[in-house]
């Protein structure tokens, strides 16, 4: 890792970060030397901490989750080390007020447009005895399951008649939907009901969460979100550096880029340093896409917001500025916003998603794993959605592919907790091995 910043020249670091990441990509020589490199740097860091215990470095995004888990990445961790999951699912998030009012809108005769895994995703009151909007469309509810927000304003402009789009995500969305808000590419009949949420709150919320719990091991080290991050750039996670002293490394997608953050994670903590690095700057800058950012601030405005099973945090939500109310499924349609007021607990009871969403409990750890909660049959919403912590681990959760990887890289797979070892592959609805 050759590109950290905590100001500095920019540039510079960033060509650096370019050789240096060139060289480290597809080789299985490199990944077995990171793979050392990562156990030597783990001593080394524990040392610093002065703590024998393990500790956590967090990976915030989805799909961070998915290659770790996919590619076995935690069975090849010394045992100091344990990879855990971070908030980065936006289904996994959403409260279930908001479920409830697309399922009215849909029972209402609104037709309703959204994401395929926002279809599966359940409330926790059922709305005239739907509580998913799946359910709502078998009782007779117009629900149409797209790619994007321009997908539902081409089938809403041949139909005209009244729709709504429910719009999830993260920062990675908001351009697109800021962009046909202000371009005015949406039909007069379609609505959009924004339920954009910005990451780095719940970053911070994480990490407090944790500190908090002095029986926790503590997050040391952040894997920050690669997508998200070619929209904010690197710099938005400077505060993670700077409050609280965590090193942070914006990583891309490939197992040996998350290698080669985890090794500029324990580079940094065995020095003593805590700044923000750039491992995915064939995507990512520090200053990240500005005119996305403009159009962004110009479409909507930042609201704190409700976050499933954790509640509010402050400044963590988009909603459409006044300006475009015409465009605004809150104002058409009467859309109830959640409030400190109305928000209430909203998992079902049993579920741990809110404790697996900061990092503080493994999929494993909740006791309906594979039993109640399945991918084919999610209880909890991290089980429904392929960036949810549990459907990951439910279906690709070591066995097969991990063990193939850690045997070609000459590494015994570990045994550590946090390793997904024993979950099993889940194939349908096939039992985990183990699960
Ligand atoms: S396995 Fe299911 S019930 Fe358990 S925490 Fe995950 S989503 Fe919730």
């Amino acid at each position: 890792m050759g590109e950290s910043y905590s100001g500095g020249s920019a540039q510079e670091a960033i060509k650096a970060a370019k050789t240096i990441e060139a060289a480290f990509r597809s080789n299985a020589p490199l990944a077995r030397k990171l793979v050392e490199k990562i156990r030597g740097l783990a001593i080394e860091a524990e040392r610093r901490l002065g703590d024998a215990s393990r500790f956590k470095i967090m990976d915030f995004c989805g799909t961070h989750e998915w290659t770790i888990t996919h590619f076995g990445i935690r069975s090849l961790m010394p045992e100091q080390i344990e990879l855990v999951a971070g908030p980065g699912c936006p289904v996994c998030v959403t409260p279930s007020l908001f479920i409830e009012e697309a399922i009215r809108l849909a029972l209402d005769g609104i037709h309703v447009y959204t994401y395929g895994d926002v279809y599966r995703l359940m409330s926790i009151r059922s709305v005239r005895g739907a509580s998913s909007l799946s359910e709502a469309r078998a009782l007779g509810g117009r629900v149409k399951v797209v790619h994007s927000l321009l997908d539902a304003a081409l089938d809403a402009r041949s139909h005209g008649r009244d729709s709504v789009f429910v719009g999830i995500g993260f920062e990675t969305v908001a351009p697109g939907y800021a962009h046909a808000v202000i371009r005015g590419l949406l039909p007069s009949n379609l609505k959009l009901m924004s339920l954009v949420k910005l990451t780095p709150p719940a970053m911070f919320h994480s990490i407090e969460i944790l500190r908090e719990k002095p029986t926790e091991p503590p997050i040391v080290g952040v894997i920050a979100p690669g997508h998200v991050s070619t929209i904010t750039g690197a710099k938005a996670w400077v505060p993670v550096a700077e409050n609280y002293g965590i090193p942070v490394v914006v990583s891309g997608f490939e197992p040996l880029d998350v290698l080669a953050s985890i090794a500029e994670i324990l580079k940094q903590l065995s020095r003593g340093e805590a700044r923000v690095a750039i491992e995915y700057a064939r995507a990512v800058t520090w200053h990240g896409d500005l005119r996305a950012q403009s159009i962004v601030g110009r479409a909507f405005e930042t609201v704190d917001d409700a976050w499933r099973g954790i509640g509010f945090l402050p400044k963590s939500g988009l909603r459409l500025r006044s300006a475009f109310s015409k465009y605004d499924a809150f104002e058409t349609y009467g859309v109830r916003e959640v409030t400190p007021e109305n928000w209430s607990y909203d998992l079902p009871p049993g579920c741990r998603c809110a404790e697996v969403v900061i990092g503080k409990a493994k999929p494993t750890d909740c006791p309906l794993f594979m039993k109640r909660c399945t991918p084919s049959k999610p209880y909890g919403p991290c089980m429904v959605s392929l960036e949810g912590a549990c459907a990951i681990w439910a279906r690709f959760g070591s066995g097969g592919l991990a063990d193939e990887i850690a045997r070609e890289l000459g590494i015994s797979p570990s045994a550590q907790p946090g390793s997904t070892s024993g979950v099993g592959d889940f194939m349908g609805e096939q039992a985990p091995r183990g699960g």
